[in-house]
């Protein structure tokens, strides 16, 4: 499984994952769609190498080029989906008022856990299945720095963040109580412009995990 960052932020989020060398999954299409097509050539790939495309919630920033990838012929999901011998599940969480997914892809025991724009998961039993899955990757939001959250002065905004978004804290204390047994990346994702730092985030998680922490940049690519 190999995963690719095309953009990551409020701006606009969008990832592929490429599994078993093959099948290839894109993850939000909140970027305009020829910035989509750009990306993908890039790889080699054009949208007729696309399986399908996962998107959490309808938020521009995820969303944004639902209506062109469908009349492109790319197949939208928003809940769970068997194609072939890749299983997706779409796991309900909170993010403030929007109806949003968290997501799990399972191809011949290859394991990826996709999850943003969330707080956590509104389902207890869905919780556990998270903690104790032993995913191969896991794609996480880490939008803000609690310490850079408390120094604003705007409480409406510091109210609307907890509610929407995990910070450095939420994200940590999950990855503490997951399987990390057969993990081998992490990726931090939507870091939030103002209220994070790359670099102590991944050296956080880092030190906690021991496992590789890729930090996704917001124009695409890794730290
Ligand atoms: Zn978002
Ligand atoms: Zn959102």
């Amino acid at each position: 499984m190999k995963i690719y960052n095309f953009a990551s932020s409020s701006s606009g989020n969008c990832y592929l994952a490429r599994f078993n060398n093959r099948i290839n999954v894109l993850l939000e299409c909140g970027i305009g769609i020829n910035l989509i097509v750009k990306k993908l050539l890039e790889l080699n790939l054009t949208l007729n190498d696309i399986s399908f495309c996962t998107i959490s919630h309808d938020h521009k920033d995820h969303a944004l080029s639902k209506k062109d990838l469908i009349k492109r012929g790319v197949k939208v999901i928003e809940s769970d989906y068997l194609a072939g011998d890749i299983l997706v599940n779409a796991i309900p969480v909170n993010h403030g008022n929007a109806k949003c997914n968290a997501y799990t892809f399972n191809i011949d025991n290859e394991r990826l856990l996709f999850a943003t724009d969330f707080i956590n998961f509104i389902n207890k039993e869905d919780l556990k299945k998270i903690l104790t899955t032993p995913f191969n990757k896991i794609m996480i939001e880490c939008n803000y720095s609690d310490e850079l959250l408390e120094k604003i002065e705007d409480w409406s905004k510091i109210r609307r963040q907890k509610n929407t978004h995990l910070s450095l804290n939420g994200c940590i204390t999950y990855l503490k109580n997951m399987n990390l047994n057969k993990c081998n990346e992490i990726f931090l994702m939507h870091l939030s412009d103002a209220l994070s730092d790359e670099l102590q985030m991944q050296s956080l998680v880092y030190s906690t995990t021991r496992i590789p922490t890729r930090v996704c940049l917001k124009k695409g690519g890794f730290k």
